[in-house]
């Protein structure tokens, strides 16, 4: 029997707001512990959550950007349970009402198809605080610092069929809130999560399977792992004659399996009910049209400019707007007048290669994208060749210097007078008889020789298109 997986996500991401969603306690990482608390986000009794209108702003933007409708009444709830980084013993998140729900994101499958990804809802909430447990000693700690920061909760519906399509689904929402600056995205420090629910179902079949619902997984790699690992797991419970129960699984990293964390049984019942402490949430029209407006060109529209604009390929396109700054960089860089084709090889291949190589980002490039379009001119101007560029392009990355003074102080300009480059023709050929012999005997083969070595004897400054029309002329 042929089997089929069904995938819904769950992920959670940190808004980047300067404070907590009801309080004014920084949100900034990496603090010592316990220093980013005040009594409300420390659940002291008798305070009260002002909610943060840059929350509310920021999840509306999502919203648009994944095309869900947004409510104009919804409502905080709290989430009961019983955890020692969750002072109040509660969560305040959103249930009944969501901010908002319907929406949609396509994503891009390997033979350049998209599929369409339904999003059930999003919801505001705030994070609890995290324990740390020391192992040499049977004690925990609790930092308080995370309580109260700001998530949103984007739920799939379960239309995603392969780990494949699981992984291209995150790396689309995160790239969305990236564009949008209201997440970092950032799966290592947690303000990325992403919670997988997975059944299997023989194929055909339109009854979803039972599920299980692996938790906190730390990278994309992992989720694509663990998800593939379920789904044989799966599949072999029930060819082997049982049945998959509905669970909570958790991911070894070490092991490379999923192992049962807790049953239906034993799962919360979270008694959720609306929060006393705050009023519903009412959105008007004009708060709507003023954040919808305010959004930037999203990645998938940008997309299809760079093609049908800057006749680029699906390709290029796709990895030059995969990130917000490197697109900007790009258009930076096209504004001059450079060639586009020829700013996205650069960016793509050398730029990129010596920031990874840096350890850097795009916007800390030691080279400005206007710096960079005038090393670009300076080789369609047939001032420096290609491959002169590429040792002028390094000395830029190490000195800050641009390319004009570099060449200049280091006489890297081009030659492309013929008298000049006929002179080096003739040593060479003066110097390597038998090769110009064996050439016009018909061995073609050595225009590559000799290209060469014109190029040794002017360090590379020859201009290729000259030397190659009289070597051409001289051997014939
Ligand atoms: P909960 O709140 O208990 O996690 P939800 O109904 O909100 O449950 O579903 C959470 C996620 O699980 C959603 O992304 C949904 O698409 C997905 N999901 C629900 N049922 C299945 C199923 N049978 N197989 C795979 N995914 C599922
Ligand atoms: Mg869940
Ligand atoms: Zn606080």
């Amino acid at each position: 029997m042929n089997f089929e997986p069904v995938i819904g996500l769950e992920v959670h991401a940190h808004l980047k707001t300067d404070t907590k969603i009801f309080c004014s306690c920084s949100t900034k990482f990496g603090a010592p512990p316990n220093t980013h608390v005040c009594p409300v986000c420390l659940g002291m009794p008798g305070v009260l959550p002002v909610l943060n209108k840059k929350v509310v702003e920021y999840a509306m933007r999502m919203a648009f950007a994944t095309n869900c409708e947004i409510a104009g009444e919804s409502r905080f709830a709290r989430k009961n349970y019983f955890y020692p980084d969750l002072p109040k013993g509660y969560q305040i998140s959103q249930f009944e009402l969501p901010i908002a729900e319907h929406g949609h994101v396509d994503i891009s499958l390997p033979n350049s198809t998209k599929k369409r990804i339904g999003i059930t809802r999003i919801h505001m909430e705030e994070d609890a605080g995290k324990s740390i447990h020391d192992p040499g000693r049977p004690v925990s700690f609790v930092d308080l610092n995370r309580t109260g920061v700001p998530l949103i909760e984007i739920v799939s519906e379960p239309d995603l069929a392969s780990p494949e399509e699981a992984g291209a689904y995150l790396r689309q929402i995160r790239m969305i809130l990236r564009y949008l600056s209201i997440s970092d995205g950032n799966m290592e420090e947690g303000s990325f999560r992403c919670d997988a629910n997975i059944s299997v179902r023989p194929a055909g079949q339109t009854e979803l399977g039972t599920r299980a619902e692996l938790k906190n997984i730390n990278s994309f790699k992992f989720v694509e792992k663990a998800l593939a690992y379920e789904i044989k797991r799966q599949i072999s419970v029930i060819t082997g004659g049982g049945r998959v129960i509905q669970e909570t699984r958790l991911w070894d990293t070490a092991k490379n399996r999923t192992n049962s964390m807790r049953g239906k049984e034993e799962a919360h019942d979270y008694r959720y009910f609306p929060d006393p402490d705050l009023v519903p949430l009412v959105i008007d029209d004009a708060w709507m049209d003023a954040v919808k407006k305010s959004l930037p060109e999203l990645p998938d529209a940008r997309r299809a400019r760079f093609i049908s604009d800057f006749d680029l390929s699906e390709y290029d396109a796709d990895l030059l707007t995969a990130d917000r700054k490197t697109a900007d960089y790009f258009e930076a860089c096209i504004a001059t007048g450079a060639p586009t084709k020829l700013c996205a090889n650069w960016i793509m291949g050398e730029l990129a290669a010596a920031l990874n190589a840096r350890g850097k980002s795009i916007d800390q490039s030691p080279i400005p994208a206007d710096a960079l379009a005038k090393l670009l001119c300076l080789i369609t101007d047939n001032v420096i060749s290609g491959k002169i560029a590429k040792t002028v392009f390094e000395e830029m990355i190490e000195t800050g210097k641009p390319a004009q003074t570099i060449v200049e102080e280091k006489g890297l300009v081009q030659v492309s007078d013929a008298s000049a480059i006929e002179a080096v023709i003739d040593e060479v050929m003066t110097n390597n008889p038998d090769e110009v012999e064996k050439y016009r005997a018909g061995k073609k083969k050595l225009m590559g020789f000799f290209v060469g070595q014109v190029m040794r004897a002017t360090k590379g400054k020859a201009n290729p298109g000259v030397v190659n029309k009289i070597l051409t002329n001289k051997l014939s």
